[in-house]
């Protein structure tokens, strides 16, 4: 059946060629992931195209996301490096070691913590003045320009959109891109102002990175279409000992919506520089499928490492080993909202017909992917097909876990839609002649998140 853990992997100028790209999505990549915090805007439209031509060249759909920068707050220009002794004294802002965001100090009163350099530095504020902060150094270090300064449970003002985000919304939009990725995310409201750019075709992954997002998770899940454990600024934000919890409860809190949930961040990263990958890492991987996640993603492994193509490949093939372990994938159930309406309870009679029976496949119809995103939240054990004439959802149901996207073309009449999604299974080898499939779909077709209808057929 192949992996069923979905793989995004960063492009960046290790692997940014029609040729790696390729080899990359041969070896199992699902999505692209574009970081907006490197490059030009020019730069961004030249990947998402490169990444469209990845796409067609694999002849299957790949999806895109891109990341929008957000507004990481950094020191500013330094002459050199600063060594940073612990007891000392040390003042953060006008006066001393300056900062991009001047404002800073007057929200962050004594008392708090300030990290800088993703952690490496720790600082104790003592006194607060509206333009510097007096600290004493906790954990010390050297730190440089540019270094990311986090204020660990302070709710900065800073809106989580930048106007450089904005542009980026604006051109995942005009480009059909499949998901924005929204950084420093604090709240609902952040997620919603994003959608304003977007459209309706994009959609929004918040990125859970700042404590107080963590303080909120199930109203950040509720207002988002998916969600990324951004576990690099994460680990700063809450100490890297509490991310697993908070990756095990975001996974929880996505499956249980039946929306698509990433795991990112130092997941192989020692293939930056390695063609092969730790144990350790091995096992972080495995321990993702088995949480739930639906995606696995690699950063810098891909941007900027030496062996881009071998992460992906030894990403799929860890993820398909717990897949395949017979080791059980942790599935929370659907909400109670979500099983008491219509949808939810055919996917759920959906997953328990095909089992019963020993369904080669559970094949969706489906218009916006929303059927076959409630049927794969199940982790059935058998493939799921989406069968859909929409090209756009086939590449965002990329990111879905154990979902095989396919497009049709469009149909009229329930046995004629039947019949063409299991044709389009047929013939990508999915299913063969003969063989039991449970069919849903809904009525009618072309209204999203009607599925009302639950078949058993023979290919
Ligand atoms: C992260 O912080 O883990 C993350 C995914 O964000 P970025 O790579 O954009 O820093």
């Amino acid at each position: 059946m192949g992996k069923r853990t979905k793989i995004v992997a960063t492009l960046g100028p290790a692997c940014a060629s029609e040729d790696i790209l390729a080899s990359m999505a041969h070896a199992g990549m699902d999505l692209v992931r574009i970081n907006t915090a490197h490059g030009s805007p020019a730069d961004h439209e030249r990947y998402i195209k490169l990444a469209r031509e990845a796409g067609r060249a694999a002849g299957r759909p790949l999806g895109i996301v891109l990341d929008t920068q957000g507004p990481k707050v950094r020191l500013g220009e330094l002459p050199g490096e600063i060594s940073l002794a612990p007891g000392n004294e040390v003042i953060l802002g006008e006066g001393g070691i300056p900062l991009r965001h001047g404002d800073l100090p007057r929200f962050v009163p004594a008392g708090r913590r300030v990290l800088l350099g993703e952690g490496a530095v720790e600082l104790l504020v003592v006194e607060q003045s509206h333009r510097a902060l007096r600290c004493r150094v906790l954990r010390g270090g050297v730190v440089s320009s540019g270094k990311g300064v986090n204020v660990p449970g302070v709710e900065l003002p800073y809106p989580s959109l930048t106007p450089s985000d904005r542009d980026s919304l604006r051109m995942a939009a005009e480009l059909g891109v499949e998901y924005v990725a929204l950084s420093f995310v604090k709240s609902p409201a952040d997620v919603d102002e994003a959608r304003e750019y977007v459209g309706d075709r994009t959609r929004v992954i918040a990125k859970v990175e700042l404590k107080v997002a963590t303080e909120r998770m199930e109203d950040i899940v509720s207002a988002a279409d998916g969600v990324m454990v951004a576990r690099g600024d994460l680990g700063v934000e809450i100490g890297p000992y509490h991310v697993p919890v908070v990756q095990k409860r975001l996974v929880d809190l996505c499956n249980a919506r039946a929306k698509p949930v990433i795991v990112a961040t130092q997941m192989l990263r020692s293939m930056v520089e390695s063609p092969v990958p730790t144990r350790a890492e091995v096992n972080d991987v495995a321990t993702a499928v088995w949480d739930g996640a639906d995606g696995v993603m690699l950063s810098e492994e891909t941007a900027v490492g030496r062996y881009p193509v071998e992460a992906v490949r030894a990403m799929a093939e860890a993820a398909q080993a717990a897949e395949e372990s017979g080791f059980p994938i942790r599935v929370p159930g659907l909400v109670p909202e979500l099983v008491g309406q219509v949808p939810g309870a055919c996917a759920k009679a959906a997953v328990g017909i095909a089992r019963d029976i020993g369904a080669r496949a559970i094949i969706c119809a489906t218009v916006s992917g929303w059927t076959a995103r409630l049927v794969a939240s199940l982790r059935p054990d058998m493939p799921v097909v989406a069968a859909t004439p929409e090209e756009g959802v086939a590449r965002a149901l990329a990111l879905v876990w154990g979902v095989i996207p396919l497009t049709i073309t469009p149909t009229e009449g329930t046995d004629a839609l039947a019949e063409a999604s299991i044709q389009a299974a047929k013939e990508r080898g999915i299913v063969q002649k003969g063989d039991r499939v449970v069919f849903t779909a809904g009525l009618p077709f072309w209204k999203a998140g009607t599925t009302n209808l639950v078949r058993v057929l023979t290919a």
